[in-house]
């Protein structure tokens, strides 16, 4: 619940930096796509569960929301962006899209090929965003604990010799 509310805080706020930091770093997703938040409850394993998808026809990102971490959904957002741009630019035309139905990203050479890219650069663009952002935020971190007293995390003795 607490993640929850803190989501809604501070969402469209991480949207739209992450979103101007991608454009400024080699996104060309210009016109922006349209975001739709679903807020669907899944059943079944949670590694299963859909997190978002990209309607190329329509231009449009759906981003799945419910129990997941910011963090996860942005980054899910960030890969959909990549296949905005491979729409953009004509890679998603049904022309080349041919088969779409189960296992399309592995058995589709074409589709297997956008996936890896939208991996790819979506990883490394997320990446850089999130570095770029904590030498620009303030390195200091706030917290609840467990008795819901606000504490100081400082960042910067947990940050050397840290890989992640
Ligand atoms: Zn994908």
């Amino acid at each position: 619940m607490k993640i929850l509310i803190y989501m809604e805080k501070t969402f469209k706020k991480s949207i739209a930096e992450m979103l101007k930091y991608m454009t400024a770093n080699g996104l060309d997703a210009n016109p922006l796509p349209k975001v739709k938040i679903c807020k669907d409850i899944h059943e079944g394993p949670a590694c299963l569960h859909p997190t978002g998808h990209y309607e190329p026809a329509n231009q449009t990102i759906t981003l799945q929301v419910n129990g997941r971490h910011e963090k996860d959904v942005l980054k899910t957002l960030a890969h959909e962006m990549i296949h905005h741009e491979q729409n953009l630019r004509g890679d998603l035309d049904e022309s080349k899209m041919q088969d779409t139905g189960d296992g399309y990203a592995q058995n589709n050479e074409h589709l297997r090929e956008m996936e890896r890219e939208a991996y790819e650069r979506s990883a490394m663009l997320f990446r850089d965003w999130t570095d770029n952002k904590k030498n620009i935020d303030e390195k200091v971190v706030f917290y609840k604990d467990d008795n819901k007293k606000l504490r100081r995390f400082d960042t910067d003795k947990s940050k050397n010799k840290k890989y992640n």
